[in-house]
């Protein structure tokens, strides 16, 4: 999964992206409004958090500027704990909203149901086949025992799980696995899928020629 970040606070922005990253996300940062825009518009995020008070353009312009044009679930932090401030994110088609300071893990806990909410997925617990998928714990478990994989692995198979029957070409999972800096070549896309299959299920994950792949269990 892959999140952007749109935080002025240098150290916040890094702190959370950090915590982000370690828990198998794919991070992007934007120090301030325009380009926490710019982001936003060029790339297919699972999910965004915006801070309200933000240089160039505030929390609430780029907020308007996203949901005219996408449905990405928006995660607002806001400075003070002001109840007009969330109210007016809430109607200005917010997600959810989160209160500086804030614990880590509440804010990944959030972002992690926001995304699967916003996949029609809202139980934690995604079930394909003799599949289990935990994505509160980040576990895929094969007929109950836990299967070992990678963190891209993982990512993959809970990416594809959340758009199941779905036809999820390899730029889109390029975009959702990886962040701006990185420059993996496309075709570990392959190699993944290939993995997964043989630790999956060679079914797991069924590919259409020259189009992507589906999990259709
Ligand atoms: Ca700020």
């Amino acid at each position: 999964m892959r999140v952007l970040i749109v935080e002025d606070e240098e150290e916040l922005a890094e702190t959370v992206r950090r915590a982000f990253v370690e828990d198998g996300f794919s991070v992007d940062v934007a120090p301030d409004g325009e380009s926490g825009l710019f982001n936003a518009q060029s790339w297919n995020y699972d999910a965004i958090i915006l801070d309200l008070m933000l240089p160039r353009l505030n929390g609430f312009e780029v907020l308007k500027k996203v949901r005219a044009k996408s449905t990405t679930p928006v995660l607002i932090l806001t400075a003070r704990d002001d109840l007009n401030d969330k109210l007016k994110g809430l109607n200005s088609g917010a997600d959810d909203y989160l209160t500086k300071p804030f614990q880590l893990s509440e804010l990944i806990a959030r972002v992690r149901a926001l995304v699967r909410r916003s996949a029609g997925k809202p139980s934690p617990l995604l079930k394909l086949g003799d599949v289990e998928i935990d994505t509160a714990a980040r576990i895929i478990r094969k007929k109950t025992r836990p299967v070992e994989l990678t963190p891209k692995e993982y990512a993959l198979a809970e990416f594809m799980a959340l758009h199941r029957g779905e036809l999820v070409t390899r730029t889109m999972i390029y975009d959702h696995l990886y962040d701006e800096h990185d420059d993996t070549f496309s075709n570990v896309v392959d190699v993944y899928v290939s993995n997964l299959r043989r630790k999956l299920g060679k079914d797991f994950i069924e590919t259409r020629r020259n189009q992507g792949y589906i999990l259709g269990v």
